[in-house]
């Protein structure tokens, strides 16, 4: 592609994509850099993807485009949901990765990838082209058996941070005593494991101090929790006994939104307060790129590039990709370390380094101060072509105020890793 055609379309950038951020101390680079690299999504994946590459890779230019205008962290939003956080202390904006490290910021949602052409078009109309592309769209809901979920008001999945969020908090707080909420946990594999166990606890949590008449129906569809179990089991039973009624197996068989009931194989279920996390696969862009190629749901990627196995000069991070790897945002900011260390080696004509080690920490608040956690090591197997987990991967003994502040730690350290 000629820097001709790549300066028109930056221009047409700027004139049709009102959120584009100022650039100033940019020019110079943009000048220079005779390689794009577009990355869609600035979640934990992609933000981290466009800060490294922009870091590490010389004269390359850095788009990352992102429907919202603000990042909110899923990690911390079940405590929203007790009122032990605010969304407002989970959100942060992308100026740093714009003023600090060079990334041109598009505020918009990718509607096509042209896989032939090199480029995608943002939902205003303007095409971009890439040399690369780093997807990072996370996941999106699979609704086709229950479109009764889809936008609608009533029951939230609030497993998305934001106003879904905010939303079911309200539901809570406004159920009357002695009421019962319900919430499903869909098969694996789905977005941070320990997730939904972590949210049973806050929302019991809070009808404890709240509506202690009130109970928890968990309907899980796994046959037992699947992640943390043990500790998750004696956080219940410490700390909640009476306000939680744990059913595995429980598959949705049908639900009706209307009048707040779920059927299972094992009965019918009537709620005040409905909390149904749907089951997911890759976010929709990745169909558009082609690189959907496990069971429809997930992309495969080489994991010593991220480099999808079914596109070349596509590289697939986070949540959305084929892997033996929690979906977690740890997860996704290591991959996309990883990631941006061998594009930045390709570029320079170089191997990506051929041994990638990265670890995995899943902190989940058990109470208001009190947490847990999960962490693994793990490291590239060129035999099977997989990041595996090396023994001596664990959890805590028990759940502790003083893992809650590391747990707070952590995600200070993320974020600022992610963002800043
Ligand atoms: C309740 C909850 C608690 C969690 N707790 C933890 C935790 O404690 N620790 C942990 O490590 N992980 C946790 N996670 C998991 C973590 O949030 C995800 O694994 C992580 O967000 C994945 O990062 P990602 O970048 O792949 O996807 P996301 O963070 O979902 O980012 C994807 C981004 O892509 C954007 N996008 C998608 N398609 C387009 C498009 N076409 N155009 C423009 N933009 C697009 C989206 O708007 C989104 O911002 C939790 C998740 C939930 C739901």
């Amino acid at each position: 592609m000629g820097l001709k055609r790549r300066s028109f379309i930056i221009t047409a950038i700027t004139a049709a994509t009102s959120a584009v951020l100022p650039q100033l101390a940019l020019a110079a680079k943009k000048n220079e850099a005779n390689k794009r690299v577009v990355v869609i999504g600035g979640g934990f994946a992609g933000a981290t993807a466009a800060k490294y590459i922009s870091m590490w890779s010389a004269n390359t230019e850095v788009v990352m485009i992102e429907r919202n205008a603000q990042f909110v962290s899923c990690p911390q939003s079940n405590l929203v949901l007790a009122g032990n956080r605010t969304l407002q202390q989970l959100t942060s904006d992308y100026r740093n990765l714009a003023n600090i490290h060079g990334v041109k910021t598009v505020q918009a949602e990718v509607v096509d990838v042209n896989t032939q052409q090199q480029s995608v078009t943002l939902n205003d109309g303007t095409k971009i082209s890439y040399d690369r592309l780093v997807l990072a769209p996370g996941l999106d809901f699979i609704y086709e058996q229950f479109p009764q979920l889809k936008n609608q008001q009533k029951v939230p999945h609030a497993w998305k941070a934001g106003p879904q969020t905010d939303l079911l908090h309200r539901q809570m707080m406004a159920m009357k005593q002695g009421g019962t909420i319900i919430m499903t946990v869909p098969a694996a594999p789905f977005k941070c494991p320990p997730g939904p166990y972590e949210r049973a606890c806050q929302i019991a949590f809070f009808l404890k101090h709240h509506n202690p008449t009130a109970k928890l129906i968990i309907l899980d569809a796994n046959a037992d929790v699947i992640s943390k179990k043990a500790l998750f089991k004696a956080a219940w039973k410490q700390h909640y006994e009476g306000l939680i009624e744990y059913i595995p197996n429980s598959s949705i068989e049908n639900v009706d939104i209307d009048n707040l009931t779920i059927e299972t194989e094992f009965g019918q279920y009537k709620a005040d307060v409905m909390n149904v996390i749907p089951t997911q696969k890759a976010g929709k862009v990745a169909e558009m790129a082609g690189v959907v190629n496990v069971d429809k749901r997930w992309c495969k990627v080489d994991f010593l590039s991220y480099e999808s196995t079914a596109q070349s000069n596509i590289h697939v991070i986070g949540d959305a990709i084929h892997a033996k790897l929690p979906k977690s945002g740890h997860m996704a900011n290591a991959q996309a370390k990883v990631c941006a260390a061998a594009i930045s080696a390709l570029f320079a004509g170089q191997k990506p380094e051929q041994e990638p080690v990265f670890n995995n920490t899943c902190y989940s608040f058990v109470t208001d101060k009190e947490a847990i956690h999960v962490a693994a090591v793990y490291r590239y197997n060129a035999e099977k072509k997989q990041m595996i987990a090396m023994p001596g991967s664990g959890v805590s003994d028990k759940s502790s105020v003083l893992e809650g502040r590391y747990a707070d730690a952590w995600a200070n350290n993320i974020w600022a890793d992610t963002l800043k």
